[in-house]
């Protein structure tokens, strides 16, 4: 099957990222989210990321506004019954994942694939809401996602091969690199950086260091591109504790209990970058 028309749930950071990119290679994308205001700022940080690409020599104005005008932005999510692959990008949590993916399996067309981006959330429990769950699989992008080159393909228990075909070839033509896993708590990616990202807020917790001397001990020690605590602030600290709980929950294991100063930044609305303030504070 061709994906033509890809349906976008979800217009936040990755979200937007996701539709943008899309929209960068040839396809159609209707984008929703719960929230008109998150639309519009969905819309306007794609047209500040395009007019970066114009800036360096990158695109052209006219690719600019070819790429935004395959970009719709619908109000409904039954809107999405037009779309051939339904990527999800709304908030990590487990419940609303499961009603949204109730809604879509009743909504679409039988041969719709659904794809969740979810950074931790079992695929194989989201597509048993469906009654189509060799349909349902995680495609799960990275920050920000017009740069960043992996796309980790989850596959749920029940995920047929013909799904996992399909997304591997959109992946690939949205000029990602797949990597296929299997449908575990955290998946590789998250299984391995949340315990590095809990440790660090550790080290600050337990008053081994400041934010800035672990972040320049990891970046110049270990020649991370950004600091652990920098890198928490970016992903969203409140997707930080939704991933760890979910680590600790699924694993059972007391190493991913989340720290409890991350635990009370998210209680004091302190998300990181996109609100403003997590270990570090953003004008
Ligand atoms: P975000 O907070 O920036 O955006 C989430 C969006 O979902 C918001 O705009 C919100 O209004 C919307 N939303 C909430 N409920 C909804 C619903 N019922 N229907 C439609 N939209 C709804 O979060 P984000 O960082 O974009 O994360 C989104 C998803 O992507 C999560 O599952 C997260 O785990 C995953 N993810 C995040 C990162 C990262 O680095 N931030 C990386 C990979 C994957």
């Amino acid at each position: 099957m061709e994906a033509t028309v890809i349906g976008v749930v979800g217009a936040g950071q990755m979200g937007s990222g996701i539709a943008q990119v899309c929209a960068q290679h040839d396809y159609r994308v209707l984008l929703y989210d719960i929230s008109e205001a998150a639309i519009q700022r969905g819309l306007s940080a794609i047209s500040a990321s395009l007019e970066r690409l114009i800036k360096k020599g990158a695109l052209t104005q006219q690719q600019k506004d070819t790429t935004l005008a395959r970009i719709t932005p619908i109000r409904e999510l039954e809107a999405l019954r037009a779309a051939s692959v339904v990527i999800e990008a709304a908030t990590e949590r487990e419940q609303l994942k499961f009603e949204l993916f109730e809604r879509l399996d009743r909504l679409c067309p039988p041969e719709t694939l659904l794809a969740s981006n979810t950074s931790s959330i079992s695929i194989t429990a989201i597509a048993a809401r469906t009654r189509r769950p060799e349909q349902v699989i995680g495609m799960h992008f990275f920050n920000p996602v017009p740069i960043m080159n992996l796309v980790e393909i989850v596959r749920g228990l029940r995920t047929s091969d013909a799904t996992c075909a399909t997304i591997d070839t959109l992946a690939r033509r949205l000029g990602k690199t797949p990597v296929t896993v299997n449908d575990y708590p955290g998946f590789v990616s998250n299984r391995i950086l949340m315990p590095m990202i809990n440790e660090a807020i550790y080290a600050l917790y337990e008053g081994v260091a400041s934010a800035e001397a672990i972040d320049t001990v990891m970046k110049l020690g270990m020649n991370h591109p950004m600091g652990p605590l920098q890198l928490a602030d970016f992903i969203g600290l409140d997707t930080c504790l939704a991933i760890l709980e979910v680590l600790y929950a699924g694993l059972g294991d007391p190493k991913y209990r989340p720290c409890p100063l991350l635990r009370k930044m998210v209680a004091a609305g302190w998300f990181g970058r996109k609100t403003g303030r997590g270990f570090y504070e953003y004008s």
